[in-house]
């Protein structure tokens, strides 16, 4: 059998960590894992049921009863299909605010560590190269500058007929950003070991390159 290859890619929402995951998952043949959407799976299940993060009884019945599964591409919810709902802004801050609870991480970190187990994944996170496959094979740490970020957030949110300006996206990315470095629990971080790549300026084809030559 041939050995499992994990890849990790960890950075600051924006930096483009998915779409380049994607295509590097393509070109490898191997599986994409969007861990940021099972975050947004669990504050959307949250803010549909009304619970409070503060309210841990609810919250832990709630995690015990909750199904989490991609399908070809499609994040699947307690059997529901949630890919397009969970991209609003209000459920980027909703996964923002139940990253940080305790409960919330444990369950998706033994989900996560199930799916790496089982076959070669791409996975990316803010911690996936620190906590959830710190043995990686391979780990990078992808950035860009919060301007060029909150460009690209805002023309896909306007692509999507959303109502937003430009600063306030950018203003959204930083409240994120600092969210996602100061809190307590597995906070984003470059790892020793991730190679780190800045993207702004460059295109998906560009960073994908750059990716896949460090593979092989
Ligand atoms: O990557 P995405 O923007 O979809 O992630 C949504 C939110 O989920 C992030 O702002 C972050 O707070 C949280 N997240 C996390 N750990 C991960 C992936 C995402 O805390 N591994």
């Amino acid at each position: 059998m041939n050995k499992l290859m994990r890849i990790a890619v960890d950075g600051p929402s924006g930096a483009g960590k998915s779409t380049i995951a994607k295509a590097v998952a393509k070109r490898l043949g191997i599986d994409y894992i969007d861990t940021g959407a099972m975050y947004r799976a669990i504050g959307y299940k949250m803010s549909v049921e009304g619970i409070d993060a503060g309210d841990t009884e609810r919250l832990e019945s709630m995690l015990k009863d909750t199904d989490i599964d991609f399908v070809r591409g499609d994040i699947i919810l307690d059997g529901r299909v949630v890919s397009d709902v969970i991209r609003t802004p209000e459920m980027s801050r909703a996964a923002s605010v139940c990253s940080a609870l305790p409960a919330v991480r444990a369950k998706l970190v033994e989900i996560q560590r199930g799916m790496g187990a089982k076959k070669s994944v791409i996975m990316d996170g803010r911690d996936i190269g620190s906590n959830v496959l710190k043995d990686a094979e391979y780990k990078f740490f992808l950035t860009a500058s919060p301007e060029e970020r909150a460009q690209r957030r805002y023309e896909e949110l306007v692509g999507k007929g959303e109502d937003v300006t430009f600063e306030q996206v950018l203003a959204d990315i930083k409240e994120r950003d600092h969210r996602d470095t100061t809190r307590k629990l597995n906070p984003l971080i470059k790892t020793e070991d991730a190679v780190e790549i800045d993207s702004t300026g460059l295109s998906i084809d560009e960073v994908t390159e750059k990716m896949i030559k460090e593979i092989r």
